[in-house]
Order: structure tokens, then sequence, then C-alpha cells
């Protein structure tokens, strides 16, 4: 049977390339790149090629970027980092209601400890309005954290806006860019952040590997404790391999950003929705209509759950996943759905569909045709009757 990968924004597969750049630092150039020997100086310099490529794709100065094991340690380090360090400032974070966990139980964490923390409300797109941002800063606010692209409704944020704002009132700015890095062109100067989290494998890198871009001069306090690496900021014997994975798949990403990757998968992304949009009643595309991650396609069906139509996706070979079960490993439906405004029976039959850049029009078809078939099979089985007021038959809201 055919299988084909929709699940991009879970994780995506290690480029081939990407393994073949890894793999001399495993068993001939195994050096600790803290010695001083040849050995060690090899990998040194492989790490240090790898933060300058990582640095080159963002607009940064290489000695800005800190590796870590990945985005959830990168979110975790800007935002207790930059609470630690600045608590004599002020005690007043804000972030919003979408975020990944990795920010949202960063902060919770915080506010065990006497920080308060503002969670801002999204519109029915996922998109925060920049004049909450500033209607939310107080004297005591010492730190933004909002995410670049929603992970799971694919909406892109108002960052540079809310960048300027932030930066006239002087406070830190941290931006969750690991759905975004590799996918659409960033600049940390145009975005006005300080702080940006980045993971390898979403952008066809090793798992266990990210990085945070840190600001010349910003004042945070380090995570992890130990011997002297990455500049004092971040302890314990470099993951060389990792890290040389995840500077091979930044450079691969900046060649297909330049060679319009963007626009092929935007092309079938659009083709998908718009072939589920025509081809089946009571449906509602998540998120924003363009202001969207280029491969996410989050749809909801009405009167079924998503949990089904993976299950039956998975048995025609297509892998895909939903705002219920899988994103918690709870029966919960998913924070960023509720928080557009869905009811809880509608989210729980959303079905996130995310392409890459492997994917082909081909796969479109298959889904295309496969698609409706189940939901009709899984309609007629539903034991739900009714509809949704709020939910006009087929609604792509435009803004
Ligand atoms: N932030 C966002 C928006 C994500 O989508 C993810 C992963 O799903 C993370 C953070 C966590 O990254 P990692 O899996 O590298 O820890």
């Amino acid at each position: 049977m055919k299988r084909i990968y929709m699940d991009h924004a879970a994780t995506t597969s290690t480029d081939v390339e990407v393994v073949e750049a890894m793999k001399p630092y495993f068993t001939q150039k195994y050096g600790n790149p803290n010695s001083i020997h040849s050995f060690g100086q090899e990998a040194r310099e492989a790490v240090e090629e790898a933060r300058e490529k990582i640095a080159r794709l963002i607009g940064a100065n290489p000695s800005e970027i800190v590796f870590t094991a990945g985005g959830t340690e990168a979110d975790n380090y800007a935002i207790k980092g930059i609470a630690w360090a600045n608590q004599k400032k002020g005690n007043h974070i804000i972030t919003s209601q979408i975020e990944h966990h990795a920010v949202l139980h960063s902060c919770q964490f915080l506010e065990k400890h006497g920080f308060k923390v503002t969670y801002l409300k999204v519109d029915k797109y996922g998109l925060i309005d920049p004049e909450d941002v500033k209607k939310a800063i107080t004297g005591q606010t010492i730190l933004v954290t909002i995410m670049h692209a929603n992970n799971e409704i694919g909406t892109i944020e108002p960052i540079k806006e809310i960048g300027k704002i932030v930066k006239e009132a002087g406070i830190y700015f941290h931006t969750d860019s690991v759905q975004t890095t590799g996918h659409i062109p960033i600049e940390v100067n145009d975005l006005g952040v300080d702080m940006l989290s980045i993971s390898g494998h979403k952008l066809y890198g090793p798992k266990g590997v990210g990085a945070l871009y840190l600001r010349k001069g910003t004042k945070i306090v380090n995570l992890i404790d130990g011997g002297a690496q990455e500049k004092n900021r971040r302890a314990g014997t470099e993951n060389v391999t990792g890290m040389v994975g995840l500077g091979k798949a930044v450079e691969l990403a900046e060649k297909r950003l330049a060679g319009g990757e963007v626009d092929k998968v935007v092309k079938l992304r659009d083709k998908l929705i718009t072939g589920i949009m025509d081809q089946i009643e009571n449906v509602r595309l998540n998120g924003h209509s363009t202001r969207r991650l280029p491969g996410n396609a989050n749809i909801c069906f009405e009167f079924i759950e998503g949990e089904s139509m993976l299950l039956n996706l998975d048995m025609k070979g297509v892998a895909a996943s939903s705002g219920s079960a899988c994103t918690s490993g709870s029966l919960e439906p998913s924070h960023v759905l509720l928080a557009i405004g869905l009811p809880p029976e509608i989210a729980h039959g959303s079905l996130r569909l995310t392409l890459g850049k492997d994917n082909t029009e081909e796969d479109i078809d298959y889904v295309l045709d496969i698609l409706p078939k189940i939901i009709e099979k899984l309609r007629a089985l539903s034991p739900f009757t009714g509809s949704w007021d709020g939910l006009k038959k087929n609604s792509v809201e435009e803004k």
C-alpha cells in the first residue's frame, strides 16, 4: 500500500544529506570539541560552522546562537532564564492562550514561584491583536513571548508589529519559531525579537537538537549548570553530531527557500483545502485563510471524531493528526481550537494535514479521493445529530 506522510508539523524525516553530514562525527571525527588536540579541534570547527549557518539563516551573529536539546528547551531557557534574571525589575510576563505547552507550562511553573502571567486571547482565526499586547504591558512586565506561527492551526502571528510595541516599552521579546524556521523567511532584526526558538526535527534535521537565538546583551540566567560550554550559557559536552545535522538542515532549508519551495507547498496546500471544501459538506477551515504556514491544512468535520478519521486514513496509508487526543494524550480537545472559539464537540472533529517538501500533487489527489468516502462512512455511523449553529456550510471566513 502507498504510504503518505502528512504530519510534518509533528516531525519531519531527517534529510539523507543531513544524515551523511552527521556520519563522520560518530566514528571518525568523534573528538570532544573542548579538547585541544586535532580530534577536538575538528569537532569544534564543525560545531562553529553549524552555528554560523543557523545565524546566517535568521540574520543573527553566530555568537548569538546557543545550541539546545530542541524547541522545548529553547522555550524553557528563554522564559525561565529571563524571569529569574530580571525579577528585580518586575514579575509580569505576557503570552497567549494558543502557545505550545513548552511555553504555557513554563509560564505556569513561574506562576507557582510568584510571577504573574497574562494569557492573551486570540480572535477566531487564532490571531493576536498587537493592541492587546500594548494594553497588557504594565510597569512590572519583563517579557513578552508570542509564537511566530501556531503548530495546530498554522496561523502566522503579527510578530513584527508586536515587536515594535515591545521594543518601545523596553521589554524582552521572545518568539517560538519552531514551526517557521526553515519554512518561511526569518530575519530577527526585522521581526524585532530578542530571542527565537528553533527545533531541528521540524526542518528535516535530527530530533533532540535545537537552538535559541539570544540577542547580544540579553540578561538571562542559565538553565543548566556545569562546564563552560556554549560560552558559559549551556553546560554539557556538545551534541556534535546533532549540531552538525542541524547546521546541514538549515543550509538545505536556506537553498529551498531561495528556490521557491514555499510557493510549491502553498500551491499543494491550497489544492488540498479547496478540494476538501468543495467535496465535503459541513466543514470549516481552522486558522487564517492567508496568514498561515505553507504546509498547514486544519479542518473540522461536523458530526465525527478526529480519532476515527485518523485511524481510517492510516488504514489507507495516510499519516495525519487531530486536535483531540493526539496533542495531549488526553481526550480533551486542543486548547488552541477552544481558544479560537470552537465548541468542544466541533473541536473533536478536527483533522490536521501538514505537507512537506516531498509531498506531491499525486499525494493530494489520493487524499482528495479517499477522504470524502471516509467522512461519508463515518457520518453514516455517527451518533451525533443536529448542527452547530455557528458553522455555516463550508466556511472559510475571509478577513
Ligand atoms: N514549539 C512548537 C510550536 C512546536 O510545534 C514544538 C513541537 O511540536 C515545540 C515547541 C517543541 O519542540 P521540540 O519537539 O524540539 O522540543
